[in-house]
């Protein structure tokens, strides 16, 4: 079997420039060449992953079948690839040094004073390899998070620098991405900083392959032979990334730049097959040419940062291009969700989506939307804090349990229809101890939940610590809150709804984690699909010419 190859992506100039992107559009390609690919993210930060931090910081946490909590690039890498990840495609600088100081501490370095160069190095050496290893891949892509000149991302580039050297040539390439500003004031494209940090990348040794240059203006070629003729990287190899209208176009994009061909080229890669890019297309043509539109009301108390809800926001774009629809999102503020604020947007809204979250904070306006939605008919759905708001909204407004609360915000209620999970009673470290990852869910017959997964038992994963309590779960049937998804090992609500009600659902799981561009999940393309129905009766889904 031929070695698994590597791809290693770096940026420089500025963060939030799309190596992300970048990493899951030559991967696609490169899966549409019929080569098994992997793209795995390598953060600089110390937090052991970022299920600890705050999302205004670093976005949506993202979790994989396996439970890990991960970093928001590798639901692109899923939703591009549509190829599960798991924990070994996200390492951080903590998880790096926890190996590192275990093994210490357990007499793998006796006698030998541990550093950062040779032990750090070998350990990120060695998770370089894991995932190609394991799986036999043809390509691994590793994104270096953070940007070139970083003092918490020199140990990785010092790496990646041995790495190539310990490799065959044709083994590895190093793709770096930078920025190619347009000063409007000059007139002019300006590839200085572009210079500086590729030679920055040189002087830590380092010589990138390829260069992408983003760019809102077109590069004409002479500007491409100059970045090639400074930055030491062939013309050819100088690729082009023009700012596009969604991040569904990059990968057609990078085919027009020969990114894939330039990375096999020097690879040495044959394609195994040629599967085209069909399918993609077709998405992203339904994508830029709906045919209707409509407005959903996602309330969350993270709006002000979108990429908190990323993977949601993300559903939404593939659930629409499959229902021919654009999809506006009206971001909502929970916080400050009043009676009067509801009147005034929400008779406005085709949908109501209500976010996941943790805490007090926002609960109370979440209550508010939620009640709107039902009494209205809105199409509903709410996801993980989401669904257990509507549980407590509906024990106090339909069963009359003034009272009810989750003990997540109140601990004293004596009411509590959502409580903490017995599993989670001794639990006191907070980093990856929720219940994370996929579980089963048995889909009851006859409900709205079998008719959009239209099969009996599904998974779908989770990150929570509170749940339905099911001492309740009898005066909920009996008053038309059905649970419609049960986990059949554990008996736990994974799924509520009101069949009384055009679309109310309400789920414990994080179903937007699953999306991708050619499997959009079905709840959500259903949910779009509600929402359309809702506009039409309200006589104001508008043709999109
Ligand atoms: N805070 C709630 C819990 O821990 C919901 C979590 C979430 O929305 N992801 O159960």
């Amino acid at each position: 079997m031929a070695s698994t190859k590597y791809i290693f992506v770096t940026g420089g100039v500025t963060s939030s420039l799309g190596k992300g992107i970048i990493a899951a559009s030559l991967g696609k390609l490169l899966q549409a060449k019929g080569l098994s690919v992997a793209i795995q993210k390598f953060d600089p930060y110390i937090n052991i992953d970022p299920g600890t931090l705050n999302p205004y910081e670093h976005g949506e946490c993202y979790v994989t079948d396996d439970g890990a909590e991960t970093d928001l690039d590798l639901g692109h890498y899923e939703r591009f690839l549509n190829v599960p990840t798991s924990q070994a495609n996200n390492i951080t600088t903590g998880r790096i040094y926890h190996s590192v100081i275990t093994k210490e501490r357990q007499g793998e370095f006796l006698g030998k004073t541990v550093q950062v160069v040779p032990h750090i190095t070998n350990e990120i050496k060695h998770n370089f390899e894991l995932l190609g290893d394991k799986e036999g891949l043809d390509v691994v892509i590793t994104e270096i998070g953070g940007c070139v000149g970083d003092i918490e991302a020199l140990p990785f580039i010092e790496a990646l620098r041995q790495f190539r050297w310990e490799k065959p040539k044709e083994d590895i390439i190093a793709i770096h991405l930078t920025l190619v500003p347009y000063l409007k004031a000059a007139g002019e494209l300006k590839t200085k900083p572009t210079q500086h940090s590729v030679k920055m990348l040189s002087e830590a040794g380092v010589q990138p392959d390829i260069l992408i240059a983003r760019s809102e203006r077109k590069i004409p070629k002479d500007i491409r032979e100059k970045i090639g003729r400074f930055c030491n990287v062939r013309p050819e190899c100088v690729i082009n990334s023009l700012d596009a209208k969604t991040i569904y176009d990059v990968p057609l994009l990078m085919k027009r730049e020969k990114l894939d061909e330039r990375a096999m080229e020097l690879l040495k890669l044959e394609p195994k097959s040629d599967t085209k890019l069909e399918p993609w297309k077709d998405f992203v043509n339904k994508l830029k040419h709906p045919k209707t539109e409509i407005t959903v009301g996602l309330v969350g108390k993270y709006v002000e940062l979108h990429d908190a809800y990323k993977s949601i926001s993300e559903s939404f774009i593939h659930a629409g291009a499959i229902n021919e629809c654009k999809v506006n999102v009206e971001w909502i503020q929970s916080d400050d969700l009043t009676e009067e604020t509801i009147s005034e947007i929400f008779p406005n809204l085709d949908a109501i989506l209500v976010a996941p979250g943790f805490g007090t904070r926002g609960v109370e306006g979440k209550l508010k939307a939620i009640k709107y939605a039902r009494e209205n008919k809105v199409p509903f759905f709410g996801i993980c804090l989401g669904m257990q708001c509507t549980v407590v909204e509906f024990a106090r407004n339909v069963l009359g349990l003034s009272d009810a609360a989750s003990s997540e915000w109140e601990m004293e209620s004596s009411n509590p229809v959502i409580d903490l999970m017995e599993e989670q009673k001794d639990v006191t470290q907070k980093g990856g101890t929720m219940r994370l990852g996929a579980y089963d869910c048995k889909v009851k017959e006859g409900t709205l939940a079998h008719r959009i997964y239209g099969t009996d038992l599904v998974s779908e994963r989770h990150r929570h610590r509170y749940e339905f309590n099911n001492d309740y779960l009898e005066q909920f049937e009996k008053a038309g809150m059905v649970a419609s998804g049960i986990n059949p090992a554990n008996g736990l609500v994974e799924i509520v709804e009101i069949p009384d009600h055009p679309f109310y659902f309400g789920s414990q799981f994080h179903p937007e984690l699953k999306s991708t561009v050619l499997a959009p999940q079905p709840i959500f393309v259903e949910f779009i699909k509600a929402g359309k129905e809702y506009a039409k009766a309200h006589n104001r889904l508008h043709e999109i010419a």
